[in-house]
C-alpha cells in the first residue's frame, strides 16, 4: 500500500465535471489529483459517458461541433496544462467519517491491489450510466442505431426521417420521444405497461404529438438489422396478448433511466433512494459531508447534459476552494 501527502483537492471522475473542476482548481493552484478511473476491470473507463458518443454540436465554443472523445481529450490536456495530476485508477472505497480524508483506489502501475489517497477536500464527479434493456442483440447496434441519448444523436442523418423506437415511460422517454419527432418521420414509444410514469404535462406533451405513436404493454424481444444498414426494425411482444409484432425503425433509444456511479459511497454521503448524490442546497456543490463535493451527472437528474455537468465542475472547484481558505489551508 503506498501512501502520500493529504492532498488539497482530490477529483474523482474525469467526464466534464471532473475536468472543469479540476482545470479550475489547478488555476487557483491547489494542485489538483485526478482520479480518473480505468484499472485493470475497466469499470469506469477515463472519459466519462461522452466516450461513447459520436458527435457533440450542443457544447458551446465550437462551430462545427466536436467528437465526444475529443472534447474529453482536449479538456483533460487543458487540465494537465495547468498542473493537474491525473492516475487512471478506480476508486474502491471512502471513508469520510474522518479527516482527511480517505480515499483507497486500485494501483495496478504502482504494482499494488490498492493504494490510499489523503485528502482535505474530494470532488465527486463519477457520473451516471445510462440503463439499457440487456439483449445481446441491443448491445451488438450500439452507435449502429442504438442509443441512449436523444439529445447527443437524435440529429444523426441516419435516423432523418426514418421511423424510431423510444423505450420507457418515464419524464426521459416523453422528452426524448418528443425530442426525436423533430427528425423522424414517426416515432414508436414503447412502454412495458398501459400509462406513462411521465409528469403529466410531459405526458400529455408527448402523446398529443401527431409523430408519436404509442405501444403499450410492449417489450423489446430484439433489435433486429445489419451489420453494414445499423437496426433496422425492433420486435416487440405485447404482454398481455403475448403477440409479437415488428416495427420498421432505424433506431432504438433507450429511455429507461440511469445508474448514478455512487454505490462506493454508500454510508458515507447522504444519497437519494435511486444513488443520486444530495446536495444541500441546489444553486451549490455542498454535501451532507463538510468539504466533500459532488458536481455533474452523479448529483443530477434532471439536466445531464455535458455543459451543465462542467459549470457544477467549475462551482465544484470554487466551492473546494472557498472551504480551504476559510479553514487555512494554502
Ligand atoms: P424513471 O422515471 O425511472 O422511468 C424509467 C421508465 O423506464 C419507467 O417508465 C419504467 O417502467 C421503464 N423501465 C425501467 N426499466 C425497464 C426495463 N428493464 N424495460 C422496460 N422498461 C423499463 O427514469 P427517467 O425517465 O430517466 O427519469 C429519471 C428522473 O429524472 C425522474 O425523476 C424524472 O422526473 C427526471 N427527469 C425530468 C425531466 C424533466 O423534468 N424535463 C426529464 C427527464 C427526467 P415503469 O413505468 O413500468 O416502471
Amino acid at each position: 500500500m503506498s501512501q502520500n501527502a493529504v492532498e488539497k483537492v482530490v477529483i474523482i471522475g474525469s467526464g466534464p465535471a471532473g475536468w472543469t473542476a479540476a482545470i479550475y482548481a489547478a488555476r487557483a493552484n491547489l494542485q489538483p489529483l485526478v482520479l480518473a478511473g480505468g484499472g485493470p476491470d475497466n469499470d469506469h473507463l477515463p472519459g466519462g459517458q461522452l466516450l461513447f458518443t459520436t458527435d457533440i454540436e450542443n457544447f458551446p465554443g465550437f462551430v462545427h461541433g466536436i467528437r465526444g472523445p475529443d472534447l474529453m481529450d482536449t479538456l483533460r490536456q487543458q487540465a494537465q496544462r495547468m498542473g493537474t495530476r491525473t492516475l487512471e485508477h478506480n476508486v474502491t472505497r471512502v471513508d469520510l467519517s474522518s479527516r482527511p480524508f480517505e480515499i483507497w483506489h486500485d494501483a495496478p502501475l504502482m504494482g499494488e491491489e490498492e493504494a490510499l489517497t489523503l485528502a482535505h477536500t474530494l470532488i465527486i464527479a463519477t457520473g451516471a450510466a445510462a440503463n439499457y434493456l440487456g439483449l445481446p442483440s441491443e448491445e451488438r447496434f450500439k452507435n449502429n442505431g442504438v442509443s441512449a441519448c436523444a439529445v447527443c444523436d437524435g440529429n444523426l442523418p441516419r435516423f432523418k426521417d426514418r421511423p424510431l423506437v423510444v423505450v420507457g415511460g418515464g419524464d426521459s422517454a416523453a422528452e426524448e420521444s418528443t425530442y426525436l419527432t423533430k427528425f423522424a418521420s414517426k416515432v414508436y414509444l414503447v412502454h412495458r405497461r398501459d400509462a406513462l410514469r411521465a409528469s403529466k404535462t410531459m405526458a400529455a406533451r408527448c402523446l398529443g404529438n401527431t409523430k408519436l405513436v404509442p405501444v403499450w404493454n410492449s417489450t423489446v424481444q430484439e433489435v433486429l438489422g445489419t451489420d453494414a444498414e445499423g437496426v433496422t426494425g425492433v420486435r416487440v411482444k405485447n404482454v398481455a396478448t403475448g403477440q409479437t409484432t415488428t416495427l420498421d425503425a432505424a433506431g432504438m433509444f433507450a429511455a429507461i433511466g440511469h445508474t448514478p456511479n455512487t454505490r462506493f459511497l454508500a454510508g458515507q454521503v447522504q444519497l437519494t433512494d435511486k444513488g443520486y448524490i444530495v446536495l444541500k442546497d441546489g444553486f451549490r456543490t455542498l454535501t451532507s459531508v463538510e468539504g466533500v463535493f459532488a458536481a455533474g451527472d452523479c448529483a443530477d437528474a434532471t439536466y445531464r447534459q455535458a455543459i451543465t455537468a462542467a459549470g457544477m465542475g467549475c462551482k465544484a472547484a470554487l466551492d473546494a476552494e472557498r472551504w480551504l481558505t476559510e479553514r487555512g489551508v494554502h
